[in-house]
């Protein structure tokens, strides 16, 4: 349980981290609490294996480091289906209105597959002994030039630890001997974790009706439960979805009721087609104590991400703070993520 770094965190900077170390032979091992790789990015295969992002969905093409990844790993990318019409709903009391789209400024692709290929791409490069699952990083003490990382797995140690967990996980739910500077701890608290309160949703379907009938899949509604819409039918055409995100005020319904609601919503807007629907998913990231660790403390989005503070490193820089939330360029996003880690990489070559 000794290597020479520990990664804490299998999302994307963890992930794109030791992807990059395992190419030039660095010897380290990941320690990621949930049961599989991706963090934040979460597509699920649902139903009639329709992959449905209930994480990160899209980038851009002002994202140069994420894109070379995914090229590297021969992943496709696909313009996001958006048309040049949507259903708008200015208030309750209002009906759906078709409306013209305003010309999209920029491009949104997605990942073939889901953004989940992107993690498991890259786990599939690596050897798997090194990635330790279901393992949560409950405490870290740096004595002697030695990191013990306390687990409910048990210890590991290491020379270096990188973290790539959100800065607000690691000041709420991990403990320091020594204690982290207070000024890391003040900004690390007060840092959202970008999308924190989102709820997305997905609902699966055997033919793309809207499409078949020309009428628009984007769809806004400032009344909800449904906030933003759009079609998520793969690349192949051969698997047809809706997918898109709920008002905040959701979080207070159970996901029985979301899903009865949402149905609701969309009937109005298609009528009784959308009853066929064969899969319904929903994942509510404020109850993800791994993203979202004190769901009652709200940020304003983006809050603190980027902030200098965040990505200092400690202890003689043995100790690395890094994740999304703490990259100079685009915080928060997937390139973001991918930018952090090359940041940390960089510096461990340097330190080792
Ligand atoms: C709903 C939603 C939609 C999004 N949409 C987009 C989008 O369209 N485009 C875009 O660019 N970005 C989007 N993002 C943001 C994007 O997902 C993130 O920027 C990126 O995935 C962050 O990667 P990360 O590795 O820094 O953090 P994370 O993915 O959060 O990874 C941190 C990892 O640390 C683990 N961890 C936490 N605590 C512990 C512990 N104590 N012990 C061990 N492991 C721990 C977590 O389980 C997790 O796997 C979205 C995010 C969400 C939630």
């Amino acid at each position: 349980m000794h290597s020479k770094i520990t990664i804490l965190g299998a999302g994307l900077t963890g992930l794109t981290l030791a992807y990059l170390l395992q190419q030039q032979g660095f010897d380290f091992q990941i320690l990621e609490a949930k049961k599989c790789v991706g963090g934040r990015l979460n597509t699920k295969l649902s139903g009639n294996h329709i992959p449905i992002d209930l994480g990160a969905a899209w980038l851009w093409d002002y994202n140069p480091n994420l894109k070379q990844l995914l090229n590297q790993l021969n992943l496709t990318i696909y313009p996001q289906e958006m048309g040049d019409k949507v259903w708008y709903q200015p208030h309750a009391s209002a009906d759906f209105q078709i409306m013209q789209m305003p010309p999209q400024q920029q491009v949104s692709y997605r990942i073939n597959g889901g953004s989940t290929n992107l993690a498991l791409s890259i786990a599939a490069t690596l050897d798997k002994k090194q990635i330790h699952l279901n393992t949560v990083v409950e405490s870290i003490e740096y004595v002697n030039h030695t990191y013990t990382i306390k687990t409910d797995q048990g210890i590991f140690t290491s020379d270096y630890v990188v973290s790539c967990i959100p800065p607000a996980v690691v000041a709420n739910s991990i403990s320091f001997d020594p204690q982290l500077p207070v000024d890391y701890l003040n900004v690390a608290r007060e840092t959202q974790t970008w999308m924190e309160d989102s709820i997305k949703f997905g609902i699966g379907f055997k033919s793309a009706f809207w499409e078949e009938k020309g009428l628009p899949a984007t769809t806004f509604s400032n009344a909800g439960p449904i906030a933003e819409m759009y079609d998520y039918s793969n690349l192949a055409k051969d698997r047809f979805a809706l997918m898109g995100f709920l008002h905040p005020h959701m979080n207070d319904i159970n996901p029985e009721d979301r899903e009865a609601r949402v149905i609701k919503q969309l009937e109005s807007i298609f009528g009784e087609d959308v009853l066929d629907y064969v899969t319904y998913e929903d994942y509510a990231w404020n109850q993800d104590i791994y993203v979202n660790s004190i769901p009652e403390n709200r940020l304003v989005p983006h809050q603190n991400n980027g902030n200098l503070i965040l990505r200092k490193s400690l202890n003689n820089n043995t100790l690395i703070m890094a994740g999304s939330e703490t990259s100079a360029v685009l915080p928060g996003y997937m390139e973001g993520a991918v930018n952090s880690a090359l940041k940390a990489f960089e510096m461990l070559k340097n330190c080792i």
